[in-house]
């Protein structure tokens, strides 16, 4: 990965966690916010300093407590932690549906509550969550993801209109293929990863997979100050697949 491409300072004095930030998109947000000046508390399951489990409410609690007792606030959460699944809607037992909403949904739902106390605090406080144009773009093969992923758009848009007379701005970004270690490791199980790779390229407009700073940036200027007014938004970094209103099939 390349250089943080920050803004210096963007983001000096405030403290911001990150779920799944060990890892990936997760972990390029954490670096691209310190490098704009933010102070960061990693959330995950290992590698960290504050190990957390969001589908664990008493993990969750533990660990958002220690971020702010170890940094004296919360302006900014980052609700990253997710994981896949595929198949078609029949693919997935009742437990592989529940496994994946409990971290991708619910697990948004625990984090944000063990911090909205201290982002009502904040005069800067900003949560952005992961989503994907799984949410809306009628991917193959994905039902469980899709549907999870859908719960988060549709929560960030709740969570958006709850908070905002509270001075918390909530928004979503939606990362087309990204690559990250989650899509490498699909690639490697693929009978072909090279033509599985450039099959996954060529559904992006621009032909390429995201990368993971790119998404960082776009869930920075979500969290920061330049975005103050927006609310409630989702903002795509797909290649163009949203913009151009295109379909994978
Ligand atoms: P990744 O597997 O590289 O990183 C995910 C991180 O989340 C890991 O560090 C993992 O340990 C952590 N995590 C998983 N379950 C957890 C739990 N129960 N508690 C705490 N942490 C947990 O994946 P990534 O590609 O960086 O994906 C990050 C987010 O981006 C996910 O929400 C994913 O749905 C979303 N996303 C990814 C892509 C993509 O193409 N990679 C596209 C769109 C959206």
């Amino acid at each position: 990965m390349s250089e943080p491409a920050g803004v210096r300072g963007e983001f000096d004095g405030l403290v911001a966690v990150v779920t799944g930030g060990a890892s990936g998109i997760g972990k390029a947000v954490a670096e691209e916010l310190a490098t704009r000046g933010a102070q960061v508390g990693v959330l995950d399951l290992k590698d960290t300093e504050f190990v957390c489990d969001v589908t664990d409410d008493d993990s969750v609690r533990r660990a958002v407590t220690a971020v702010a007792e170890r940094f004296g606030r919360i302006d900014v959460l980052v609700n990253n932690a997710g994981i896949g699944a595929q198949g078609t809607v029949a693919g997935n037992d009742d437990a592989e549906w529940l496994r994946v909403f409990d971290v991708n949904v619910v697990g948004i739902a625990r984090v944000t509550r063990a911090a909205l106390p201290y982002l009502r605090r904040s005069p800067h406080a900003a949560v952005v969550n992961t989503c994907s144009i799984a949410a809306t773009a009628g991917l193959p093969q994905r039902a469980l993801y899709s549907a999870s992923k859908g719960a988060v758009l549709a929560l960030t848009r709740a969570m958006a209109a709850d908070h905002i007379r509270e001075g918390i701005r909530v928004n979503c970004v939606t990362p087309g293929t990204v690559d990250t270690p989650w899509v490498r490791r699909l690639l490697d199980t693929a009978p072909d990863p090279d033509a599985e790779r450039a099959a996954l390229c060529a559904r992006q407009p621009h032909g390429r997979l995201v990368t993971a700073q790119e998404v960082a940036c776009a869930v920075a200027y979500l969290a920061g100050p330049a975005s103050g007014s927006t609310v409630g938004i989702e903002l795509p970094v797909d290649g163009g697949m949203a913009g151009l209103r295109l379909r994978p099939v």
